[in-house]
């Protein structure tokens, strides 16, 4: 009989920033238990029209459910537990995580009225517990958000250390720092593998600490005169808290615009986190305050078109508004992809007056992933055997190959999603590819990204849509004339062309034999090819294309 193996296998977040869903696996082949840690999601960039939410395809773990153990997440950020309301039911496994993070979870299940089906399993800081033939040890990190964890990961067959995300930050701010000493004794008592966030592997040096901008943001706000918007990451706490810090020295009293700061704020004051911030005011107090005593916290930093800063920047928000000499403080970064929308959204804001302020003018935003420095500390401290880089693209997977080599790490295995890694018995290598794709949250359900729905509207949106109405006889003789109706081909008034398909619609029917026409389907497809063709020939664009055939 086979021997044991220790498996792991990512669904998301592998040859990609976001939507992370890793699987690990113990067992004899055939008889594999797994655990689950994280299911994130990730943000639409516009690729696919109208979609905002996209996840893991999590086809493969649903066919062997009964195997599954548990689900930890390593904390808080979207691209980690976001899929959660979405993917729990497939499962319907307890989640691990801790405190913190246990309480965003349930803010976002309550929205989803899933609070009371979903069991929750708290786990403290630095916590350790048993799933199966896996023990887990919580090790606290730093990151941009509370309690991120990476979990050492030990089975029969030797120590995983899954980072999660994380940097080395002597000053978070909010919360413990990293726990250096829990990482070294780990690598001292031998750890096979690790695996490990590459976000940052092409920044030299280190991230730098949140505890650095204090005095930037208080610079940067003593210079304004008029009102302030501070935008910033809802869940980077510590951020909230700095800006807050900042604000109360500079005589501004801070309100809060979004709702999801709010739930991030009782999320942390829930925990003990933010106990020294100064009074965050809701945003109905705004108005009463002196533009020279005010500052607003705003979600939006990516220029989310419905976030309270892309609003404030319309002149749309209900209770906040901007004029000529305030300014806008951007305290993030921008994700790639986001470009053109924060473009958008700061020319909007300079175009009315308003002084735009980024982390290109002075340090107001650090990173929550490691630098390349830290990457080599991490490495020097575990001193794994095999290094499994995740949380990049390729080019970012295969570059924190290259620095883990440069540590010393013997083996390197650089996978994309839906790569099953036989980690042990060695040496380690893929061992399956395993059906794996993205979802898409489309109208509150959840649908294949290249399924008909995303594909036929991605079409339409391109190539425009064509619906043409046939009325005839038994005979197969036009009854009446035929009705076209289009969307984005045509420009109001383009009545020659409106002719033109008809008469090609026309001409279609005409040619066919009298058997043919008695046939609904020769006549419709008939018809659909000529319509078709029209378009393509016309204006080089291939219309989806209706026929509605109606017999009389
Ligand atoms: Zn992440
Ligand atoms: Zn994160």
């Amino acid at each position: 009989m086979a021997d044991e193996e220790l498996l792991f296998l990512p669904l998301g977040g592998a040859g990609e920033i976001g939507m992370n869903m890793n699987l690990y696996g113990y067992g004899r082949p055939g008889d594999v238990t797994w655990i689950m840690v994280d299911m994130g999601i990730t943000f639409g960039d516009g690729t696919h029209p109208g979609v905002d939410v996209i996840l893991p395809d999590p086809e493969y773990i649903e066919a062997h459910k009964d195997h599954l153990a548990g689900i930890v997440l390593t904390h808080a950020h979207e691209d980690h537990l976001g899929a959660v309301p979405y993917l729990w039911d497939r499962f319907r496994v307890p989640i691990y995580a801790t405190p913190f993070t246990v309480s965003v979870l349930q803010r976002k299940l309550a929205q989803d009225g899933l609070l009371d089906e979903v069991p929750i399993v708290e786990i403290p800081l630095n916590g350790g517990f048993e799933l199966g033939p896996f023990r887990l040890d919580l090790i606290t990190m730093t990151h941009s958000i509370p309690e991120p964890n990476s979990i050492a990961i030990t089975t029969d067959l030797g120590t995983v250390l899954h980072t999660g995300d994380w940097k080395l930050d002597p000053d978070p701010v909010v919360g413990a720092s990293y726990d250096m000493p829990a990482l070294t004794r780990l690598g001292d008592k031998g750890v096979l593998a690790i695996v490990c966030d590459s976000t940052n592997v092409f920044t030299k040096g280190t991230s730098g600490s949140e505890g650095d901008i204090y005095d930037n943001l208080v610079k940067t706000i003593a210079e304004c005169e008029g009102r302030v918007v501070v935008t910033c990451f809802a869940s980077n706490v510590a951020r909230l808290d700095t800006i807050s810090r900042a604000a109360k020295d500079c005589g501004r009293e801070v309100v809060l615009a979004g709702r999801s700061l709010g739930r991030m704020v009782d999320s942390a004051r829930e925990n003990g986190y933010l106990q020294d911030a100064p009074k965050f005011l809701a945003e109905e107090y705004f108005g009463d305050i002196p533009k020279d005593k005010v500052l607003v916290i705003s979600t939006g930093s990516q220029g989310e078109p419905r976030a309270a800063l892309s609003r404030i920047a319309a002149d749309d928000h209900p209770r906040i508004y901007l004029s000529d000499g305030d300014t806008v403080i951007f305290s993030s970064r921008q994700i790639p992809g986001n470009e053109t929308s924060i473009g958008r959204l700061q020319n909007r804001l300079v175009r009315r007056g308003i002084r735009v302020v980024t982390d290109r003018d002075r340090p107001i935003h650090v990173s929550g992933h490691p630098a390349r420095d830290e990457m080599v500390e991490m490495y020097q401290a575990v001193k794994p055997r095999i290094a499994i880089p995740v949380h990049g693209e390729m080019r970012h997977l295969m570059e924190h190959a290259r620095l883990a080599r440069d540590c010393d790490v013997q083996e390197t295995v650089v996978v994309e999603n839906g790569a099953m890694v036989r980690i042990a018995p060695g040496p380690a290598g893929v061992v399956e590819q395993v059906p794996n794709g993205r979802l898409a949250l489309e109208g509150g359900r959840v649908v294949p990204l290249d399924g008909s729905l995303v594909r036929e509207r991605a079409r339409a949106l391109f190539n425009g849509h064509a619906v043409i109405t046939i009325v005839i006889d038994k005979d197969g003789d036009l009854a009446d004339d035929p009705l076209l109706t289009t969307t984005g081909l045509l420009e109001t008034g383009e009545v020659d062309y409106e002719d033109g398909v008809l008469d090609a619609a026309e001409d279609a029917i005409e040619h066919l034999s009298k058997k043919d026409r008695r046939d609904d389907d020769v006549v419709s497809e008939a018809v659909r090819i000529a319509v078709r063709r029209y378009f393509r020939q016309t204006f080089g664009k291939n219309a989806i294309t209706t026929v509605h055939l109606v017999r009389i």
